[in-house]
């Protein structure tokens, strides 16, 4: 069994630590926040007081934190893990960040003789908490075949998707379709309603139909109608609006960074960015639908 340093115990994390120990690793965690860490230690994670302290004799370092300039900070910065993981540490790291941080990780890393992985992962919360996440890997193919038993106790799904970044450009697209599918749930359902169909009724036709897709079937828009909907939980984020927000905008820079054109995700994005603007970027991304919530606010 192996010596695991995890850097940031937050809402997928602190879960995804938690298997990690069932499955008989040594797993020494590390966050900022307290009661993150605490949470962690619940399920046996053992607490460290610091970067340094977490990776110190590690095999392999996992981070799951929540933009670039965080993962930036804590593999370059000052007692980072480039500064104190032992060089035969594996690094991966599970964050959704842009391809131009996910290219530095692997060069930086490579350079200081770090082995890395860019480890993306799907499936939200639920996901992390069953052990269930779907995990897309990039990197030289030795250092994959090391993440593979590493992620396996995590995961429902895991795919070799080739060299370094791979796995978040896999990540980006899949989410690019995600957000662009929900849009056009929202607006599916909006219309069915105002045209006087029954909501339930409608999501019964359109669920065993063309229209039928992830968004429907797990974040239908429409209170009273699908159990997980964050619709019938006044909109409380199972995946937030700015975390959305983050990922279209790196899909569609890297995108444009192609040569191509997502006029689709644009617009997507630009709802985003409205409901953002209006103080919502904490709840939960199905909001674009705007029907009104149980409590008739958001
Ligand atoms: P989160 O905010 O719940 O957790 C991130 C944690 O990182 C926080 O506890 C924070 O305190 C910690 N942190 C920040 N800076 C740190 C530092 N310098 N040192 C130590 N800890 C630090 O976020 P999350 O929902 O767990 O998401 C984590 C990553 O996974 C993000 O990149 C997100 O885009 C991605 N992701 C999230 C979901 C989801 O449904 N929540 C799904 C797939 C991927």
């Amino acid at each position: 069994m192996a010596v695991i340093a995890w850097i940031g115990l937050g809402h997928m994390g602190g879960p995804m630590a938690g298997h990690l120990v069932e499955a008989g690793h040594e797993v020494r965690g590390f966050d900022l926040d307290g009661t993150a860490v605490a949470a962690a230690a619940a399920s046996g994670v053992r607490a460290a007081s610091s970067i340094a302290d977490a990776v110190a004799g590690a095999d392999a370092v996992f981070t799951s934190l929540p933009r670039n300039e965080h993962v930036r900070e804590v593999y370059g910065g000052a007692g980072g893990v480039w500064e104190s993981a032992p060089e035969h540490a594996l690094l991966l790291d599970t964050s959704t960040v842009d391809v131009a941080t996910s290219r530095w990780c692997h060069d930086e890393s490579s350079a200081r003789g770090f082995a890395f992985v860019d480890a993306p992962i799907s499936g939200g919360i639920a996901g992390a908490k069953a052990g269930s996440l779907t995990f897309m890997l990039g990197g030289e193919a030795s250092a994959v075949d090391r993440a593979r038993p590493l992620v396996e106790p995590m995961a429902g799904h895991v795919f070799d998707l080739g060299d370094p970044t791979l796995g978040i450009a896999a990540k980006l697209a899949n989410n690019l379709m995600l957000f662009v599918s929900l849009v056009g749930v929202a607006e599916g359902a909006q219309l069915a309603a105002s045209l006087g169909l029954d909501p339930q009724r409608f999501y019964e036709v359109a669920s065993v139909s063309s229209g039928e897709s992830w968004p429907l079937r797990t974040w239908y828009p429409a209170p009273g109608v699908v159990d997980s909907s964050p619709a019938d939980r006044n909109y409380d984020a199972t995946f937030a609006v700015a975390l959305a927000e983050k990922d279209l905008a790196f899909a569609v820079a890297a995108a444009e960074a192609s040569g191509l054109l997502t006029p689709a995700a644009r617009i997507a994005l630009d709802q985003f960015r409205t409901l953002i603007a209006e103080g919502l970027g904490g709840k939960d991304a199905s909001l674009v639908a705007k029907f009104p919530s149980p409590e008739g606010h958001v």
